[in-house]
Protein backbone atom coordinates (compact mmCIF):
# COMPACT_ATOMS: atom_id res chain seq x y z
CA UNK A 1 0.00 0.00 0.00
CA UNK A 2 1.56 3.51 -0.90
CA UNK A 3 1.57 5.67 2.07
CA UNK A 4 -0.94 8.68 2.21
CA UNK A 5 1.41 11.64 2.47
CA UNK A 6 -1.54 14.09 1.54
CA UNK A 7 -1.66 17.51 3.72
CA UNK A 8 -3.93 17.13 6.51
CA UNK A 9 -6.57 19.49 7.53
CA UNK A 10 -8.17 20.52 10.55
CA UNK A 11 -11.55 21.70 10.77
CA UNK A 12 -13.25 23.12 13.83
CA UNK A 13 -16.81 23.88 13.93
CA UNK A 14 -19.59 23.31 16.50
CA UNK A 15 -22.28 22.88 14.73
CA UNK A 16 -22.22 19.70 12.77
CA UNK A 17 -24.39 20.12 10.05
CA UNK A 18 -21.39 23.15 8.92
CA UNK A 19 -18.73 20.78 9.76
CA UNK A 20 -20.31 17.79 6.96
CA UNK A 21 -20.24 20.26 4.38
CA UNK A 22 -16.51 21.50 4.73
CA UNK A 23 -15.80 17.41 5.19
CA UNK A 24 -17.21 17.17 1.70
CA UNK A 25 -15.74 19.75 -0.15
CA UNK A 26 -12.06 18.79 1.11
CA UNK A 27 -11.85 14.97 2.15
CA UNK A 28 -11.07 14.00 -1.54
CA UNK A 29 -7.75 16.03 -1.83
CA UNK A 30 -6.85 16.10 1.67
CA UNK A 31 -6.79 14.02 5.14
CA UNK A 32 -9.19 15.43 7.26
CA UNK A 33 -9.70 16.14 10.87
CA UNK A 34 -12.41 17.36 12.68
CA UNK A 35 -12.79 19.39 16.09
CA UNK A 36 -16.69 20.01 17.40
CA UNK A 37 -15.34 22.97 19.72
CA UNK A 38 -12.29 25.26 20.46
CA UNK A 39 -10.39 22.78 22.98
CA UNK A 40 -10.42 19.90 21.03
CA UNK A 41 -9.23 21.55 18.30
CA UNK A 42 -6.43 22.97 20.44
CA UNK A 43 -5.73 19.43 21.45
CA UNK A 44 -5.78 18.29 17.78
CA UNK A 45 -3.52 20.98 16.66
CA UNK A 46 -0.83 20.16 19.73
CA UNK A 47 -0.65 16.42 18.80
CA UNK A 48 1.87 14.45 17.60
CA UNK A 49 0.94 14.02 13.80
CA UNK A 50 -0.50 18.33 13.39
CA UNK A 51 -2.52 19.76 10.74
CA UNK A 52 -1.07 21.54 7.50
CA UNK A 53 -4.00 24.47 7.55
CA UNK A 54 -6.38 24.51 10.08
CA UNK A 55 -10.33 25.55 9.06
CA UNK A 56 -11.84 27.44 12.12
CA UNK A 57 -15.00 28.56 13.03
CA UNK A 58 -15.34 31.71 15.20
CA UNK A 59 -18.60 31.19 17.06
CA UNK A 60 -18.32 28.47 19.56
CA UNK A 61 -19.25 27.95 23.13
CA UNK A 62 -16.65 28.10 26.16
CA UNK A 63 -13.26 29.03 23.95
CA UNK A 64 -14.61 30.66 20.57
CA UNK A 65 -12.27 30.66 17.29
CA UNK A 66 -10.15 33.74 18.64
CA UNK A 67 -9.20 32.33 21.45
CA UNK A 68 -7.99 29.25 19.81
CA UNK A 69 -6.41 31.19 17.28
CA UNK A 70 -4.72 33.36 19.60
CA UNK A 71 -3.50 29.98 21.44
CA UNK A 72 -2.26 28.97 18.13
CA UNK A 73 0.04 31.90 17.56
CA UNK A 74 1.72 31.64 20.81
CA UNK A 75 2.97 28.59 21.11
CA UNK A 76 5.82 27.21 19.47
CA UNK A 77 4.88 24.01 18.40
CA UNK A 78 1.82 25.04 16.45
CA UNK A 79 2.47 29.14 15.25
CA UNK A 80 3.42 28.20 12.10
CA UNK A 81 -0.42 26.61 11.00
CA UNK A 82 -2.30 28.55 8.82
CA UNK A 83 -5.46 29.25 10.15
CA UNK A 84 -8.36 30.90 8.04
CA UNK A 85 -11.94 31.93 9.32
CA UNK A 86 -14.73 30.46 8.34
CA UNK A 87 -17.70 32.31 9.90
CA UNK A 88 -21.23 34.10 9.29
CA UNK A 89 -20.04 36.80 10.76
CA UNK A 90 -19.51 39.59 7.98
CA UNK A 91 -18.79 42.51 9.61
CA UNK A 92 -15.63 44.44 8.28
CA UNK A 93 -14.18 44.78 12.15
CA UNK A 94 -14.67 40.91 12.94
CA UNK A 95 -12.62 40.26 9.88
CA UNK A 96 -10.01 42.62 10.62
CA UNK A 97 -9.79 41.12 14.53
CA UNK A 98 -9.42 37.85 12.52
CA UNK A 99 -6.07 39.05 10.86
CA UNK A 100 -4.93 40.74 13.41
CA UNK A 101 -4.85 37.75 15.78
CA UNK A 102 -2.68 35.99 13.02
CA UNK A 103 -5.26 34.05 10.72
CA UNK A 104 -4.41 34.06 7.15
CA UNK A 105 -7.57 34.29 5.25
CA UNK A 106 -11.14 35.23 6.31
CA UNK A 107 -14.33 33.09 4.88
CA UNK A 108 -17.63 33.88 5.23
CA UNK A 109 -20.82 31.96 5.28
CA UNK A 110 -22.60 30.81 3.62
CA UNK A 111 -19.09 29.74 1.22
CA UNK A 112 -19.09 28.45 -2.02
CA UNK A 113 -17.40 24.98 -2.49
CA UNK A 114 -14.50 25.92 -5.28
CA UNK A 115 -14.01 29.17 -3.87
CA UNK A 116 -12.91 27.20 -0.05
CA UNK A 117 -11.24 24.61 -2.15
CA UNK A 118 -9.50 27.20 -3.91
CA UNK A 119 -8.68 29.43 -0.46
CA UNK A 120 -7.24 25.97 1.00
CA UNK A 121 -5.67 25.07 -1.80
CA UNK A 122 -3.02 28.31 -1.64
CA UNK A 123 -2.69 27.91 2.30
CA UNK A 124 -1.62 24.42 1.58
CA UNK A 125 1.25 25.18 -0.97
CA UNK A 126 2.79 28.16 0.41
CA UNK A 127 2.73 25.61 3.98
CA UNK A 128 4.68 23.27 1.74
CA UNK A 129 7.04 25.35 0.75
CA UNK A 130 7.77 26.91 3.85
CA UNK A 131 8.03 23.19 5.84
CA UNK A 132 10.57 22.78 2.61
CA UNK A 133 12.72 25.79 3.33
CA UNK A 134 12.45 25.07 7.14
CA UNK A 135 13.97 21.46 6.79
CA UNK A 136 16.45 22.24 4.16
CA UNK A 137 17.92 24.81 6.31
CA UNK A 138 18.14 22.17 9.48
CA UNK A 139 20.65 19.88 7.08
CA UNK A 140 24.35 20.09 5.95
CA UNK A 141 23.96 19.50 2.40
CA UNK A 142 27.19 17.73 2.43
CA UNK A 143 27.03 15.30 4.39
CA UNK A 144 22.88 15.01 4.41
CA UNK A 145 22.97 14.93 7.95
CA UNK A 146 21.95 17.77 10.55
CA UNK A 147 23.80 20.64 10.95
CA UNK A 148 25.37 22.72 14.04
CA UNK A 149 22.31 25.56 14.02
CA UNK A 150 19.87 22.32 14.41
CA UNK A 151 22.03 20.71 16.93
CA UNK A 152 21.77 24.20 19.15
CA UNK A 153 18.47 24.15 18.88
CA UNK A 154 18.05 19.88 20.21
CA UNK A 155 20.69 20.57 22.45
CA UNK A 156 19.11 23.43 24.80
CA UNK A 157 15.54 21.44 24.20
CA UNK A 158 17.44 18.31 25.71
CA UNK A 159 19.36 20.44 28.56
CA UNK A 160 16.04 21.83 29.49
CA UNK A 161 14.13 18.27 29.72
CA UNK A 162 17.36 17.00 31.54
CA UNK A 163 17.06 19.73 34.40
CA UNK A 164 13.24 19.04 34.39
CA UNK A 165 13.41 15.39 34.33
CA UNK A 166 16.40 15.00 36.46
CA UNK A 167 17.71 12.24 33.76
CA UNK A 168 21.37 12.21 32.93
CA UNK A 169 22.52 13.80 29.48
CA UNK A 170 26.09 13.03 27.48
CA UNK A 171 27.71 14.58 24.24
CA UNK A 172 29.87 12.97 22.24
CA UNK A 173 32.32 15.11 19.72
CA UNK A 174 33.59 13.16 16.68
CA UNK A 175 37.06 14.30 14.81
CA UNK A 176 37.96 12.54 11.88
CA UNK A 177 41.84 11.57 12.20
CA UNK A 178 44.28 12.95 10.21
CA UNK A 179 41.95 14.19 7.50
CA UNK A 180 43.90 16.95 6.44
CA UNK A 181 46.33 14.21 5.31
CA UNK A 182 43.53 12.21 3.85
CA UNK A 183 42.56 15.89 1.65
CA UNK A 184 46.83 15.63 0.47
CA UNK A 185 46.91 12.60 -0.85
CA UNK A 186 43.39 11.71 -2.38
CA UNK A 187 42.27 15.20 -3.39
CA UNK A 188 39.54 17.10 -1.78
CA UNK A 189 36.81 15.42 -4.11
CA UNK A 190 37.49 12.24 -1.84
CA UNK A 191 37.65 13.83 1.06
CA UNK A 192 33.80 15.33 0.90
CA UNK A 193 32.67 11.62 0.03
CA UNK A 194 34.67 10.22 3.07
CA UNK A 195 32.95 12.96 5.15
CA UNK A 196 29.70 11.81 3.67
CA UNK A 197 30.35 8.04 4.67
CA UNK A 198 31.68 8.78 8.25
CA UNK A 199 28.09 11.42 8.56
CA UNK A 200 26.51 8.31 7.76
CA UNK A 201 27.82 5.59 9.71
CA UNK A 202 27.60 7.94 13.24
CA UNK A 203 24.09 8.81 12.24
CA UNK A 204 23.62 4.71 11.74
CA UNK A 205 25.49 4.44 15.43
CA UNK A 206 22.10 5.70 17.44
CA UNK A 207 19.48 4.20 17.46
CA UNK A 208 16.96 5.85 20.79
CA UNK A 209 14.17 8.33 19.47
CA UNK A 210 16.23 10.76 20.99
CA UNK A 211 19.78 10.50 20.39
CA UNK A 212 20.95 13.45 17.65
CA UNK A 213 24.26 13.56 15.93
CA UNK A 214 24.67 16.73 13.56
CA UNK A 215 27.79 18.16 11.39
CA UNK A 216 29.54 20.42 13.83
CA UNK A 217 31.80 21.95 11.17
CA UNK A 218 34.53 20.80 8.90
CA UNK A 219 35.84 17.04 9.45
CA UNK A 220 34.11 17.37 13.31
CA UNK A 221 30.84 15.88 14.33
CA UNK A 222 28.97 16.44 17.60
CA UNK A 223 26.20 13.83 19.18
CA UNK A 224 23.63 14.46 22.32
CA UNK A 225 22.40 11.55 23.71
CA UNK A 226 19.74 12.43 26.72
CA UNK A 227 18.83 10.39 29.40
CA UNK A 228 22.03 8.44 28.79
CA UNK A 229 24.63 8.28 31.86
CA UNK A 230 28.90 7.84 30.87
CA UNK A 231 28.91 4.51 30.51
CA UNK A 232 25.97 4.29 28.32
CA UNK A 233 27.52 6.88 25.91
CA UNK A 234 30.86 5.65 26.27
CA UNK A 235 29.18 2.57 24.69
CA UNK A 236 27.77 4.03 21.70
CA UNK A 237 31.00 6.48 21.21
CA UNK A 238 32.66 3.21 21.03
CA UNK A 239 30.39 1.68 18.36
CA UNK A 240 30.53 5.01 16.70
CA UNK A 241 34.39 4.82 16.34
CA UNK A 242 34.12 1.04 15.69
CA UNK A 243 31.71 1.65 12.75
CA UNK A 244 33.70 4.16 10.74
CA UNK A 245 37.02 1.61 11.38
CA UNK A 246 34.87 -1.27 9.48
CA UNK A 247 34.27 1.37 6.37
CA UNK A 248 37.81 0.41 6.15
CA UNK A 249 37.94 3.80 3.51
CA UNK A 250 41.91 3.48 2.80
CA UNK A 251 43.93 6.25 4.25
CA UNK A 252 48.10 5.18 3.67
CA UNK A 253 49.24 8.12 5.63
CA UNK A 254 47.01 7.83 8.83
CA UNK A 255 49.35 6.72 11.78
CA UNK A 256 46.90 5.22 13.90
CA UNK A 257 45.41 2.27 10.94
CA UNK A 258 45.96 2.05 7.21
CA UNK A 259 42.00 3.14 6.99
CA UNK A 260 39.79 6.16 8.07
CA UNK A 261 39.29 6.71 11.68
CA UNK A 262 37.95 8.79 14.33
CA UNK A 263 38.43 9.97 17.87
CA UNK A 264 36.13 10.94 20.22
CA UNK A 265 35.65 12.65 23.24
CA UNK A 266 32.75 12.21 25.71
CA UNK A 267 31.36 14.28 28.26
CA UNK A 268 28.37 12.98 30.63
CA UNK A 269 26.20 15.30 33.31
CA UNK A 270 24.50 13.19 35.84
CA UNK A 271 21.30 14.38 37.56
CA UNK A 272 22.00 16.56 40.58
CA UNK A 273 25.61 16.64 39.10
CA UNK A 274 25.43 20.17 38.33
CA UNK A 275 22.99 21.21 35.98
CA UNK A 276 23.32 24.91 35.11
CA UNK A 277 23.77 27.12 33.04
CA UNK A 278 27.63 27.29 33.54
CA UNK A 279 27.37 23.83 33.04
CA UNK A 280 25.54 23.80 29.27
CA UNK A 281 28.84 25.59 27.80
CA UNK A 282 31.57 23.47 29.97
CA UNK A 283 29.61 20.16 29.20
CA UNK A 284 30.86 20.69 25.06
CA UNK A 285 33.99 21.99 26.46
CA UNK A 286 34.94 19.04 28.43
CA UNK A 287 34.02 16.62 25.63
CA UNK A 288 36.27 18.89 23.23
CA UNK A 289 39.28 18.37 26.49
CA UNK A 290 38.28 14.31 26.32
CA UNK A 291 38.78 14.73 22.50
CA UNK A 292 42.09 16.04 22.92
CA UNK A 293 43.23 13.27 24.91
CA UNK A 294 42.12 10.82 22.64
CA UNK A 295 44.20 12.68 20.01
CA UNK A 296 46.95 12.79 22.25
CA UNK A 297 46.41 9.23 23.42
CA UNK A 298 47.32 7.79 19.72
CA UNK A 299 43.79 8.86 18.29
CA UNK A 300 41.09 5.78 17.24
CA UNK A 301 39.92 5.91 20.77
CA UNK A 302 37.18 6.93 22.88
CA UNK A 303 37.85 9.16 26.18
CA UNK A 304 35.36 9.93 28.52
CA UNK A 305 34.54 12.11 31.63
P1 LIG B 1 43.77 15.33 13.67
O1 LIG B 1 44.03 13.87 13.56
O2 LIG B 1 44.56 15.95 14.77
O3 LIG B 1 42.34 15.64 13.78
O4 LIG B 1 44.32 15.98 12.32
P2 LIG B 1 43.47 16.53 11.10
O5 LIG B 1 44.38 16.58 9.94
O6 LIG B 1 42.24 15.76 10.92
O7 LIG B 1 43.04 17.94 11.67
P3 LIG B 1 43.06 19.37 11.09
O8 LIG B 1 42.08 20.11 11.92
O9 LIG B 1 44.45 19.88 11.02
O10 LIG B 1 42.52 19.24 9.60
C1 LIG B 1 41.18 19.19 9.31
C2 LIG B 1 41.06 19.09 7.83
O11 LIG B 1 39.70 18.89 7.44
C3 LIG B 1 41.52 20.33 7.12
C4 LIG B 1 40.42 20.66 6.17
O12 LIG B 1 40.88 20.91 4.88
C5 LIG B 1 39.54 19.42 6.17
N1 LIG B 1 38.14 19.74 5.92
C6 LIG B 1 37.32 20.47 6.68
N2 LIG B 1 36.09 20.56 6.10
C7 LIG B 1 36.16 19.87 4.94
C8 LIG B 1 35.22 19.60 3.88
O13 LIG B 1 34.06 20.02 3.89
N3 LIG B 1 35.63 18.83 2.85
C9 LIG B 1 36.91 18.34 2.81
N4 LIG B 1 37.26 17.59 1.76
N5 LIG B 1 37.81 18.59 3.76
C10 LIG B 1 37.46 19.35 4.81
MG1 LIG C 1 39.33 19.06 13.51
MG1 LIG D 1 40.79 15.82 12.45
Amino acid sequence: MQADNRQKILIADDERFNLNILVDILKSDYKISVAKNGKQALDRAMSLNPPDLILLDIQMPEMDGYEVCKSLKEDERTKDIPVIFITAMKEEAYEAKGFDIGAVDYITKPFSAPIVRARARAQLKMKWQADMLRQMACIDVLTEIPNRQKFEEIFDREWKRAVREKIPLSVLLVDIDFFKQYNDSYGHGRGDKCLKEVAQALANSIHRPADFVARYGGEEFIAVLPETDMPGAGAVAEIMRSNVELLQIPHARSVSLDYVTVSIGVASVAPGGGFSDAALITVVATADEMLYKAKAGGRNQVQCR
